[in-house]
């Protein structure tokens, strides 16, 4: 067995002494691997019995066209995902088109002029910034009178309650905790830290909407931010709901004032969720959401073979090779254009999609240095899928994250090793 796998990994470039140590790496690992399955196993568990209580039937795999009235896919699958997170109502559509645009729409439907925004957990993720109107931007939050206050973590980057405190006031209306860490170096949160930030925002006026943006940390955790009291938590399909097989879309699950709201931004006042045509989105949204603990689980495992590789050959990893995950993103630094740009040619290469191609850095729009991206993938820009990306800068890091198969992340991982090899970036 051992024997046929080095030569098929051989037949696709990789060195039996790179096999090898690979394997070597991995021995290391099996306990963890263990709990994340189990986890998988629970989360899988949960989802079914979602499904179940819903009765889900074929018919609701059907979709509907035009205004999309009594469409029973969607309005189940909307059942299937409150079920799951334990929430009064949601929100899932193929119309909301992204993480960021779920995000927007819960924070536009759900304040009002003069209420305020307070991020909890210091800068909110990259794409926010202009909805939010920290960076000025037409339709901004800012320009409808919408104020932003902003509680910035601790010296070691963790939440900061007393902080936390203090930013309230009397137009605090919505707290938003970003659960991962996404492309900065702050640990990502747990759910039990996030239950601390929901005790405390609540302890000061019960009536704060908690909102947590979910996205990468689905079906990580043996809990949802919803388990423990948050009023609305928020992804993108194309990352761990979707299960790599959703091909657009985004959620909002939480209370049924929350959800009204968003569904009323979403189409129209006197609309709301009764407009909206699944099209031919619903299969894939509900098998990917079927998948989706054990994708998840695939990344997760990716993540962590991947920090412990590339720590045991002198590469920071963050979160390093022995930290619990709170969600799938993985960074690992090289301090070296050269490193970096290797790497992500290795997960292209590994990609079952584009494999022919090698990315090549390039001007991003809305970035001060170059960017690199690798993303050989089913669906464009889906990061549940194995891809990796980083800025040409100091200190050169990749930000890699997915894998739909564990077989498929672990190879990914090991190609990417041996185009550091081959570059004579790596010795041993
Ligand atoms: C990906 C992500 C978003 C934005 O999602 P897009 O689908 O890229 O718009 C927001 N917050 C976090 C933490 C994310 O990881």
């Amino acid at each position: 067995m051992q024997d046929s796998l080095a030569k098929i990994y051989e037949s696709l470039g990789i060195d039996k002494k790179v096999y090898e140590l690979a394997e070597e790496v991995l021995a290391g690992l099996s306990g963890r691997f263990n709990r994340i399955d189990e986890n998988a196993e629970l989360c899988q568990l949960k989802v079914l019995r979602a499904f179940q209580k819903e009765n889900v039937s074929e018919a609701c795999l059907m979709g509907t066209t035009g205004y999309g009235y009594n469409d029973l896919g969607r309005d189940t699958l909307e059942k299937v995902y409150a079920g799951y997170f334990g929430t009064e109502d949601a929100l899932v559509r193929p119309q909301i088109t992204c993480g960021t645009h779920a995000l927007a729409l819960a924070l536009m439907s759900n304040l009002r002029p003069g209420d305020e925004l307070l991020s909890a957990v210091g800068r909110p993720y990259d794409t926010l910034e202009e909805v939010i109107g920290i960076r000025p931007s037409k339709g901004s939050l800012s320009e409808y009178g919408i104020t932003y206050a902003q509680a910035d973590l601790d010296e070691n980057g963790l939440p900061d309650l007393e902080e936390i405190k203090n930013k309230i006031n009397d137009r605090t209306k919505v707290v938003t905790i970003q659960r991962s860490k996404g492309y900065q170096t702050r640990p990502s949160l747990s759910v039990s830290q996030i239950s601390d930030i929901i005790k405390t925002v609540k302890s000061v006026r019960n009536d704060i909407i908690c909102m947590v943006d979910n996205c990468y940390g689905e079906f990580v955790e043996d809990k949802e931010p919803s388990d423990v009291g948050a009023d609305m938590v928020v992804g993108s399909l194309i990352k761990n709901p979707g299960g790599g097989l959703a091909q657009v879309g985004g959620y909002i699950a939480g209370t049924k004032e929350c959800i009204e709201n968003a569904a009323r931004r979403l189409t129209a006042p006197g609309l709301g969720r009764e407009v909206g045509p699944s099209l031919d989105t619903l299969r894939s949204m509900y098998q990917g959401f079927f998948m989706g603990p054990v994708v998840t689980a695939s990344a997760l495992k990716s993540a962590i073979f991947a920090a412990n590789l590339y720590e045991k050959f002198g590469f920071e990893s963050f979160p390093s090779a022995s930290e619990e995950r709170h969600d799938i993103i993985q960074a690992i630094t090289f301090h070296k254009p050269e490193g970096l740009i290797a790497f992500c040619e290795g997960i292209q290469a590994a990609a079952p999609v584009d494999s022919q191609y090698a990315p090549e850095p390039w001007d991003m729009p809305g970035y001060d240095s170059q960017v690199i991206m690798a993303a050989g993938a089913f669906t464009s820009g889906s990061s549940i899928e194995l891809s990796a990306d980083g800025p040409l800068r100091e200190p050169y890091t990749a930000y890699f994250q997915g894998g739909l198969t564990w077989p498929h992340g672990k190879f990914g991982i090991i190609r990417s090793f041996q185009s550091l090899v081959d570059k004579g970036l790596v010795t041993f």
